[in-house]
């Protein structure tokens, strides 16, 4: 099993240097690099190669790959020595993320979903940078070791869990500071719950008013401070919008605002984490909308508010349900607002109806509690079909 930690780390006032040139010289590499990659493809966008009239074509060029793009990164030393201050793995890492949001961009990604036209990034915009080889005695007490920058002192704020290991190092500059992720891995066996209980189960449901509205009638509201620092972020983009262009009182006004984003983003992260806590307590499996944030955004209008929180929350949950041995099971959304939950009879209804009363039973109760319900159902005959064809293979 695969999980991240994140610390804070405190560099010296020249060990911030190293990163910031760091992060500057790679985001130079990487605009290079996929400069290199338009430029081809501008030029043998056409996939035929023969011309059927006699005409002079000029030899192909290569086309830039992963691998002659890392391979051109020892020319680069050598043009540019000052780039030998940076580890070469580090290095080595530009070229496959300019790969992977190029192959994004024209193939899609595992799920065939494609993503923008790849941009440049402009000063700032390149944040992070990754060792991919890390050994454990690199990260002792409150002291990390990142090579060609040094030791660099980290606020521990809790210990990494028993039986982990630490795979990769990412160094994040950020509003606040500076980060270190470390991606860690466990190879021992998943861990199974001992009194795992299959009908434990709970459904819930995205609300419109709540954060979510459980199965049993529980709901949980966005906390205030939530809202509170998100009403101050949209004060924040007010002033830096307001502001002139290349001002100096605009980029004081972009800092704090950057600085703004961190705070919502860690509040959010908190309360999610929380929530999922809470759930996870009470309950061994829980059934949610398997989300289509695309689709959401374009139907649900209303909805599409909650969606990137509730993506995140998505997946804190599973990760968390994963480490102790419990289940979240997405299911479909369609429907689930407008079937009856106790007897199955379509109530059509639009967004501003907020109970759902059936003609047929005459059940009458809060629409996203119908709907809750009607995932919990749903979630317990996927859990129900599982067993089913586990019992089989054995
Ligand atoms: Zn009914």
């Amino acid at each position: 099993m695969r999980t991240s930690y994140q610390y804070k780390i405190k560099p010296t006032k020249l060990q911030r240097r190293t990163i910031d040139n760091t992060l500057e010289m790679l985001r130079y590499q990487y605009n290079y690099l996929l400069a290199q990659r338009f430029d081809w493809y501008e030029q043998n966008r056409c996939s035929i190669d023969r011309c059927p009239l006699v005409c002079y074509l000029p030899e192909l060029k290569e086309k830039p790959n992963y691998y002659n793009q890392k391979a051109s990164l020892t020319q680069l030393k050598k043009d540019k020595p000052w780039y030998k201050n940076i580890h070469s793995q580090v290095l080595q890492e530009v070229p496959k993320k300019v790969e992977i949001t190029f192959d994004r961009w024209l193939k899609g990604d595992c799920s065939g979903k494609k993503s923008g036209r790849p941009r440049f990034k402009s000063k700032g915009r390149y944040r992070t940078f990754t060792y991919p080889q890390f050994k454990q005695h690199q990260f002792a007490g409150d002291k990390i070791t990142l090579s060609k920058i040094g030791d660099v002192k980290v606020i521990f704020h809790r210990p990494i869990p028993v039986g982990f290991t630490i795979k990769t190092v990412s160094v994040t500059k950020k509003a606040d500071g500076y980060y270190v992720t470390l991606s860690l891995d466990d190879k021992s066996v998943p861990i199974v719950k001992p009194d795992f209980d299959s009908n434990n189960i709970v459904g819930i449901d995205v609300g419109l008013i709540d954060f979510y509205v459980a199965s049993d009638n529980t709901r949980i509201t966005a906390p205030k401070y939530l809202r509170k620092s998100e009403r101050q972020l949209r004060k924040a983009q007010k002033r830096v919008s307001r502001r002139k262009k290349g001002s100096k009182r605009r980029q004081k006004a972009i800092k704090k605002l950057g600085i703004k984003h961190k705070k919502v983003a860690d509040t959010r992260n908190d309360f999610h984490f929380k929530t999922a806590n809470q759930l996870l307590k009470k309950y061994d499996v829980i059934a949610v909308e398997k989300l289509n944030i695309k689709g959401l955004a374009r139907t649900r209008l209303a909805k599409s508010i909650h969606d990137a929180g509730w993506g995140q929350f998505i997946s804190i949950l599973t990760n968390k349900a994963e480490n102790a041995g419990l289940l979240v099971i997405p299911v479909k959304p369609h429907g689930t607002s407008q079937e009856c939950s106790n007897c199955g009879h379509k109530v059509k209804k639009t967004l501003s109806q907020r109970i759902h009363n059936c003609p047929v039973c005459h059940t009458s109760i809060c629409r996203d509690l119908n709907a809750a319900i009607n995932i919990r159902k749903r979630g317990a005959h996927a859990l129900s079909k599982k067993a089913q064809l586990m019992s089989g293979v054995a």
